[in-house]
Order: structure tokens, then sequence, then C-alpha cells
């Protein structure tokens, strides 16, 4: 859609960068403009009227001005701040990694907006799930999410045909191949490298992938399930990128993380530390973010 001189839209900012004296230059992610880059002029100044309206984990409405390389941020108020996200390690890196998924996968001025309101969905659950003490529903969140996104930019994995020589795949396990587009049958996946995909986990995805959120069961799956289908995604993500993401390093020692916090909180004094440094940890990560 060409934007007009003057533009309104919703955003959230995905990535920022400081740039010269006070100013920011912010990724956008918008519904109708898709990602977008704009710069935020004297943001940084205390005084700043668009300071506090467009930080990370914020749906925000802007007034943008359409500028030669760069649209320029005019007016910003926050209508949504997802308040719980810094405060929990895991769920500040979770929202991260959704930010940079869509970051790398999108080029600019695509618009995808049932995306965009997958991504604000994705948001507010990781939100809701900030003080939830186990992480098995976040857990689930990300990798729902990962298949709105594949689904939404044409990658979706075939999971109930033979990706190679089209038959119905049979209940038993399967090879993966993220080359070839999904899921192969036993004979088929003897050429070509595939990974393996358990019945167990191509059960899982294929619930995942046809399932509204909202009809999803409370699944409860075993350790190597949960493992294999976070490989066979990540695989598949880093097929289409080309590359890994900087957030699955973080990913990985979220939990750990986590489970240091909770283990401090059964002394009452050291569960004060645990909610300083998970607050810490959460604004160095999005300062990092920021670079
Ligand atoms: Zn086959």
């Amino acid at each position: 859609m060409p934007r007009p001189h003057v533009y309104g839209t919703e955003a959230f900012t995905l990535r920022r960068i400081d740039y010269g004296e006070a100013d920011r230059i912010l990724t956008l992610f918008t519904p109708a403009y898709g990602k977008t880059r704009a710069i935020a002029k004297g943001v940084r100044k205390t005084k700043s009227r668009l300071a506090g309206h467009l930080e990370p984990f914020t749906r925000s409405q802007l007034l943008l001005a359409t500028g030669r390389e760069l649209d320029i941020v005019t007016q910003a108020e926050a209508r949504e701040r997802f308040e719980g996200l810094p405060s929990d390690f895991w769920s500040a890196t979770a929202a991260w990694y959704v930010a940079e998924l869509v970051d790398r996968f999108l080029e600019d001025a695509d618009p995808h907006p049932r995306l965009y309101a997958q991504f604000v969905e994705t948001l507010r659950r990781l939100d809701g799930q900030a003080s939830e003490p186990d992480h098995a529903r976040s857990w689930l969140t990300l990798r729902y999410f990962e298949l709105r996104l594949l689904d939404e930019l044409g990658y979706r994995p075939g999971l109930h045909h033979c990706v190679s020589c089209d038959q119905p795949l049979r209940p038993e396990d399967q090879g993966y191949s993220p080359e070839m587009g999904g899921a192969l049958c036993p004979a088929c996946m003897r050429y070509g490298g595939a990974r393996r995909l358990t019945l167990s986990t191509l059960k899982v995805l294929r619930l995942l992938q046809t399932t509204e959120w909202s009809a999803l069961p409370r699944l409860r799956l075993e350790s190597d399930v949960q493992a294999e289908i976070e490989a066979t995604l990540q695989a598949t993500i880093r097929y289409h990128l080309e590359r890994d993401l900087k957030s699955w390093a973080f990913l990985q020692l979220a939990p750990q993380q986590a489970s240091q916090q909770a283990s401090q909180q059964a002394s009452q004094q050291a569960s004060q530390q645990a909610s300083q440094q998970a607050s810490q940890q959460a604004s160095q990560q999005a300062s990092q973010q920021a670079t």
C-alpha cells in the first residue's frame, strides 16, 4: 500500500538503535504497511513527548511523515504495554525471539495483517504466562507462532502426505526434510539425508498446525518429543533464513536462569534479589536487542 505523506498506524517496535545525540532509528511492525523503518527524533531526551511510547513490548498508535530515506515519527501514544514481559527472564527472551523472527523473515513494505494479529496475540499470551511457574504453555506459544509464521509466508511444512512421493503418511515414524518442505515417508527418507520425525512429534506438529489456539488441549509432552519438535522447527527456520537467530542461545539459557531464580526464591531474602536480577537481565537484554 503506498503511504500518504502523513499517515497514522498502529505499530510495534521490533528493534531500535540509537542514532546521533538523542535520536533512535526504529524497525517497526505495522498491520497495513508491514515492516518499516522510521526515525524518532529527540526520543532519548527526558522531555521528549515520544519517550515511553516507543519502548519494546508496547503496542502504540503512531503518526508518521514520509521522509526521503526514513519516515519520521511525529506522534506516538502507547495503547497496550506488556508489563509482565520484562519482569521474567524467560518471557522477555521469548518475546524478543518472536520479534526477531518477524524482523528476519519480513522484507520491508510487505504487509501481513494476519501475521501482525498473531504477533500481538502471541505477546499477549507470553505476557499473561509470565507469572506462571512452569513454562510448558509459553514454550507451546512459541511453537504455535513459528508454524503460523511459516504458513503466512508460504513455507507451511507438509505433514499429511510425503513431500516426495505424495503418498498419505501412515501412522509410523517418518523422516523430515526442511529442503523438501516437510515429512517424508520411510521409503523416501532414505534418499537425501532426512531428519528423523517420530510419530509422536508428527502428531503434535499436525495438531499445532491445524488447531486454533483456543481449542488446543493442555499438552504435557515428554522432553524428547519437546526437543524433537523444537529441533524440527528450528531446522525449518534455519533453512529458510539461511542463518541462526541470536535469541536461540538465550532461549537455551533461559530455563536454567528461571530455575535458578526459583530456587533462590525459596529463601525470602533471596527472592528480592532474584526479581532484581530478572529485571536487570531483561533490561540488559532489551538494550542488547537494540544493538
Ligand atoms: Zn514418499
